[in-house]
């Protein structure tokens, strides 16, 4: 291959806040044929708004459980949690995070943490049986909504909901990579409810969604779909993906809101978040591709 070219093509993409780790990637990009999205702080924006956060069962006051929610959360650096602080600190609850004694991240389901002699868990569903918590809600996972639930000794003490969109140019990244003959998949670890949601605010045009997955789903989906299409692309925040980005013959990650993990495990950085610059790179790669050949 002409260096030159290749050189030429990584200066392009890096000035438009694409960072390509090399011209072997460039040579992968040109070559994918789908693409796996992450939906949470990927596909949608990660800015979450609190609609709903009430405590249940009687056990804890609303400030109790705001105190203990935005103290453990302010151990996490997930999307959700800096929302939860806010919203505490908004209700006049200030987080203090060193009184979380014992802290625990479960990737897909939550994290706990150990605060007033207390151990509490909060996360999704699956969470609630790690808490092996025997209340098991009657709440059906809302439309449109992320649902959280707070368990402590084995009893679900709380419910929130919240609720996040899509980025503007999600639904034209998806379109433009359906038009250079590329599929695109939704990969997440949230409900089939906030999953579908978000399928149509896109419009539906995903050709694949998957939800309640942990991060070793989205690495065994990834290998599937390398497997049934081809060579597949990874785009994801590094929040329980960085293993599925590893896997991907292309992983890219997001720059802004992404993990130093992911960031190091993926072949592409978007410095910008702006998604739209995959078709363009996958373009740029292509026309490079040619040049060589
Ligand atoms: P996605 O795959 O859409 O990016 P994640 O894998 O990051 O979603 O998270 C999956 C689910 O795990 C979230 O929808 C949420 O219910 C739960 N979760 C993860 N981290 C936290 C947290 N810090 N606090 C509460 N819930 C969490
Ligand atoms: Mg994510």
């Amino acid at each position: 291959s002409t260096p030159i070219a290749t050189f030429c093509a990584l200066l392009t993409a890096a000035r438009t806040g694409l960072l390509i780790k090399g011209g072997d990637v460039l040579e992968s990009l040109a070559k994918i044929k789908i693409a796996a999205f992450d939906k949470t702080g990927t596909i949608t924006r990660g800015e979450f708004c609190v609609e709903e956060f009430k405590a249940v069962g009687g056990r804890v006051s609303i400030q109790q459980l705001l105190y203990w929610v935005s103290s453990i959360e302010s151990r996490s650096s997930h999307p959700m949690a800096s929302v939860l602080v806010d919203y505490a600190q908004s209700k006049s609850v200030e987080p203090k995070s060193d009184t979380v004694t014992e802290f625990q991240i479960y990737p897909g389901e939550g994290i706990y943490g150990e605060i007033d002699g207390e151990g509490v868990y909060i996360g999704n569903k699956r969470i609630l049986s790690r808490a092996s918590c025997e209340t098991v809600p009657e709440i059906e996972d809302m439309k449109g909504v992320t649902v959280g639930y707070v368990a402590c000794k084995r009893e679900l003490i709380g419910v929130f909901t919240l609720s996040d969109s899509c980025r503007t140019g999600s639904a034209e990244a998806i379109k433009e990579l359906r038009s250079l003959g590329i599929k695109s998949v939704m990969l997440t670890g949230d409900s089939a409810a906030a999953a579908a949601y978000a399928q149509e605010q896109l419009g539906n045009i995903l050709d694949e969604v998957r939800s309640e997955l942990l991060p070793e789903d989205k690495v065994r989906i990834v290998d599937e779909l390398k497997a049934k299409h081809g060579p597949t692309l990874m785009i994801g925040d590094g929040m329980n993906d960085a293993p599925a980005l590893a896997k991907a013959d292309v992983g890219v990650s997001m720059g802004v809101s992404g993990s130093a993990v992911a960031m190091e495990t993926s072949h592409i950085t978007l410095m910008s978040n702006d998604i739209r610059r995959i078709p363009k790179a996958v373009q740029l790669a292509r026309r490079t591709h040619r040049t060589i050949i």
